[in-house]
């Protein structure tokens, strides 16, 4: 069977070409960059050409490139380095619908003493930007708020927060993970001081981050060791997966034009064709200021983990909008924050497609999904009970 990815937002499959650069640099070409020898200047050389390939992509300098381990390392790294840098300020504004790798630290904070504000979103995920104005204080030292979130493609006004938080003095990060790649970003043209990127999210190889770091931006690093990075980040360069990961960037800047057109149109015709065809099905998420790759649909009185695996027997992949912790599921905190009801949280599935998607995939997709709703309804007591009676209202 054949399998029908559209999970991009979890991973990506790493771009063909992508592998091939980094080939070379598991067993032939294994030097130190650090090397004093050529053997390993090579290796250099060729970091040097990936650092530029990742700033081309965001319109940064190359000297503002730290490679990481992922993005959670680059999250971690950035919010931590501006607390440490003031220490004088012990406050952080973030957004409730974070990904964990900002959420779970935020919450880690709060236990060393520091205090975390965590800006709502109104029903569509949109940036609540007036709590977020009074949320800025003189005690505040950084802010962190994601670029596009991952579960409904939702694209916060960035740009305009950061501006009021430089205008107040204070530092801003923005975990841009989904976004990069997928939209065109120009840190030439922006006020951010940092930005996280995971190449595993760009047809790149797992395992492999930046943080970018506006050139000026005191910075204190979270891994303390060798000179690596000027510094900034020790540890030996994970030369296959930088190299790949600057092959990735590049094709992603080739690719930006299909995703925000193909794509997109092939995004708009999967949802449109689903909503119109499954009764009782929304779409969580602001449909206008969004990724062009993401859709996530609740489908009322269906478990989203039934969903998954019925459409998995048909070789689809997607993720759910709950999860199943300690026995009970519970709908995802993006959803619980923007108060997506209870029965339509537990049924929603997020697809997030990318330029290797096909419209012969997404007809796929259209034909098999609907009897699948379908029969897992048929065995819902809710629906069945009555709710069935509203199919016709779609
Ligand atoms: N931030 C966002 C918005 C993400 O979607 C992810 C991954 O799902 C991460 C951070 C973490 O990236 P990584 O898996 O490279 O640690």
């Amino acid at each position: 069977m054949k399998t029908i990815y559209m999970d991009n937002n979890a991973t990506t499959q790493v771009a063909r070409e992508v592998v091939e650069v980094m080939l070379p640099y598991f067993h032939d070409l294994y030097g130190n960059p650090s090397s004093m020898h050529s053997f390993g200047g090579q290796v250099g050389r060729k970091l040097r050409e990936a650092r530029e390939q990742v700033a081309r992509l965001i319109g940064a300098s190359p000297e503002e490139i730290i490679f990481t381990s992922c993005g959670t390392e680059s999250d971690n790294a950035a919010i931590r380095s501006a607390l440490m840098s003031q220490p004088g300020k012990r406050h952080v504004v973030t957004s409730r619908v974070e990904h964990p790798a900002v959420k779970g630290l935020c919450t880690q904070l709060v236990h060393e003493g520091y205090r975390v504000t965590e800006v709502g979103v109104d029903s569509e995920g949109r940036l609540d930007m007036d709590q977020y104005k009074r949320s800025l204080t003189s005690e505040t030292a950084v802010v962190s708020l994601m670029w596009a979130n991952n579960e409904t493609g939702v694209i916060f006004p960035v740009e305009e927060a950061a501006r009021m938080a430089r205008s107040r003095g204070i530092l801003f990060h923005s975990d841009a993970v989904q976004a990069v790649g997928k939209i065109p970003i120009n840190m030439q043209e922006s006020v951010m001081d940092m930005l996280s990127i995971s190449g595993h999210k760009l047809h790149g190889p797992k395992g492999i981050g930046v943080l970018y770091l506006r050139k000026g931006t005191k910075f204190y690093p979270y891994l303390i060791g060798g000179h690596q990075e000027q510094g900034r980040r020790a540890g030996t360069e994970n030369t296959p997966s930088i190299i790949g990961l600057g092959k990735a960037c590049e094709l992603a800047a080739q690719n930006m034009e299909a995703e925000n057109t193909r794509v997109k149109e092939l995004r708009d015709k999967l949802e449109e064709t689903l909503l119109a065809r499954v009764p009782r099905s929304r779409v969580n998420g602001d449909r206008v200021h969004r990724l062009p790759n993401t859709s996530n649909i609740s489908f009322e009185y269906v478990e989203g983990e039934g969903i998954l695996l019925m459409m998995d027997e048909h070789g689809i992949c997607a993720s759910s909008g709950s999860a199943c912790t300690s026995g009970s599921l519970q709908p995802s905190h993006v959803l619980r924050a923007m108060g997506v009801p209870f029965t339509m949280a537990h049924g929603s599935i997020r697809f997030s497609l990318s330029v290797y998607n096909t419209e012969e995939e997404i007809d796929y997709v259209i034909d098999r999904l609907p009897p699948i709703l379908e029969q897992l309804r048929s065995m819902s007591p809710y629906w069945t009970a009555g709710e069935g009676a509203c199919a016709s209202q779609g």
